[in-house]
């Protein structure tokens, strides 16, 4: 498969920033293919992860933001499992899905990033995740209050979800990596 790559426009590498935030040495990818023959969803996204790793070593600018894997990404880990040199990927889409909102170049699929902010909220409020604060704020977001509402008297019944949420003891460090995630954000 023929790779076209941009120039980024924004003058600083993309490659630069991602390893930056994510702290992956990504020129120790050599192509091996393992984390994409193994990759939960690359079958249903337009590139598998080791090409999102090539394209990012030969320079591909913001035009990679677009690629809907960076949001259908499950962040299984089971290419960081099969990775021979121990690359994590999930760090690296982190990374790009932060820098796509950043620069307002997100295509995102569907209501994830919805989702994504959702889930992120109840970790920053409680220090772990809230189901039910997460379906709220998902079910507000998307106005779909009705959508399998015949289903929470039987997520009840079962207790598959806590009515209350409960607290993190350690609430306070949590939410200082929030903090921390906010001001590189800013760099
Ligand atoms: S498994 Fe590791 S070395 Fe192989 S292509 Fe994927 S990231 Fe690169
Ligand atoms: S972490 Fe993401 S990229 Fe890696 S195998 Fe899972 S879904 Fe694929």
């Amino acid at each position: 498969m023929t790779i076209r790559i941009k120039k980024g426009r924004t003058g600083q590498s993309l490659r630069d920033t991602v390893v930056r935030m994510s702290g992956i040495d990504l020129s120790a990818c050599y192509q091996c293919k393992k984390c994409s023959s193994g990759c939960t969803v690359s079958g249903h996204s337009q590139s598998p992860p080791s090409e999102i790793i090539r394209r990012l070593q030969l320079g591909a600018g913001d035009e990679l933001l677009t690629n809907d894997l960076i949001w259908t990404c499950v962040s299984c880990e089971t290419c960081y499992a099969r990775c021979p040199m121990g690359i994590d990927l999930v760090p690296v889409m982190d990374a790009l899905r932060a820098i796509a909102i950043q620069r307002k170049a997100a295509v995102p699929k569907g209501n994830v990033p919805l989702f994504n902010s959702a889930f992120l909220k109840t970790v920053n409020m409680f220090g772990r995740t809230y189901d039910l604060g997460l379906m709220a704020l998902y079910k507000i977001g998307t106005s779909s209050y009705s959508q399998d509402a015949d289903k929470i008297p039987v997520i009840f019944s079962k207790k598959k979800i806590a009515f209350l949420p409960s607290w993190s003891s350690n609430l306070k460090t949590v939410k200082r990596i929030f903090e921390i995630a906010r001001q590189n954000k800013g760099k």
